[in-house]
């Protein structure tokens, strides 16, 4: 594999603290099938070629990621677990600062357990190729863009609309700059990473076609879906 000469760190976020879950426990340390949510996405970097994961957990949790996740479930790549930020993009900057060392970074949500090998090699042979991707799906849904009176402004065109999920795959130097750039701004919402780079560089972002399974688990009946997904 052509891949193997390259440093590729993952990044997996565990920061937040998951209120729409209405649980005291932060969504990603919930169980499915006997195994904590975020166990998932870090077996299957584990099981991949990726070379190092560095975890970004909820600020005083590192300790517990440590012993009740990385080592109980021997996951041997995880060479640092950091604190995370307010924001979600605070958590990914704290991620990126520890692998900057790398050439390329996935980053992505510990609360999407689905996450495939396939699509972690996707990721990884179109980086290489287009240095800035993003995992998603087309949309089944007709999405709508809402006016600030609650009114409809406009409806894209469906065949170009996709969901986009995570993991969001860069060349490093180019994903560090970006968020540096981006932090450095007076008023940012950003909600992903590839927003970071359409917002302050010129490079393109490119999809790569993600799973419909690849949820993210956010609040009560996700967790009764990923459970289904198990079952079967
Ligand atoms: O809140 P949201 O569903 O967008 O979170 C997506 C992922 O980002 C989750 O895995 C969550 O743990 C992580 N996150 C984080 N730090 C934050 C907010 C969210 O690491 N401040």
């Amino acid at each position: 594999k052509m891949d193997v000469s390259y440093n590729i760190a993952a990044v997996v976020l565990a920061g937040g603290r998951g209120k729409r879950m209405n649980s005291d426990t932060p969504k990603q340390y919930l169980q499915i099938n006997g195994y904590p949510v975020l166990y998932y996405s870090l077996k299957a970097f584990e099981d991949s070629c990726v070379t190092s994961i560095v975890l970004v957990c909820g600020k005083g949790e590192e300790d517990y990621c440590r012993k009740e996740i990385v080592e109980k479930y021997h996951i041997n790549k995880v060479k640092a677990v950091v604190e995370g930020g307010r924001e979600r993009y605070h958590s990914v900057f704290n991620g990126l600062k520890m692998v900057k060392d790398s050439d390329y970074v996935l980053i992505h949500d510990g609360a999407r357990p689905f996450i495939t090998e396939k699509i972690i090699q996707d990721n990884i042979d179109a980086v290489i190729q287009k240095k800035a991707c993003v995992t998603g799906v087309p949309s089944k849904d007709t999405i709508k863009i809402a006016a600030e009176d609650g009114s409809v402004a406009q409806t894209p065109d469906r065949s170009r609309v996709w969901i986009v999920q995570t993991p969001q795959t860069f060349a490093t130097s180019l994903i560090y700059s970006a968020y540096e750039q981006i932090l450095q701004m007076p008023e940012i919402s950003v909600t992903d990473d590839a927003m970071v780079v359409e917002t302050v560089l010129k490079q393109p972002v490119y999809f790569v076609m993600g799973d419909y399974r690849n949820i993210k688990i956010t609040t009560p009946e996700d967790l009764q879906v990923a459970g289904s997904f198990l079952d079967h």
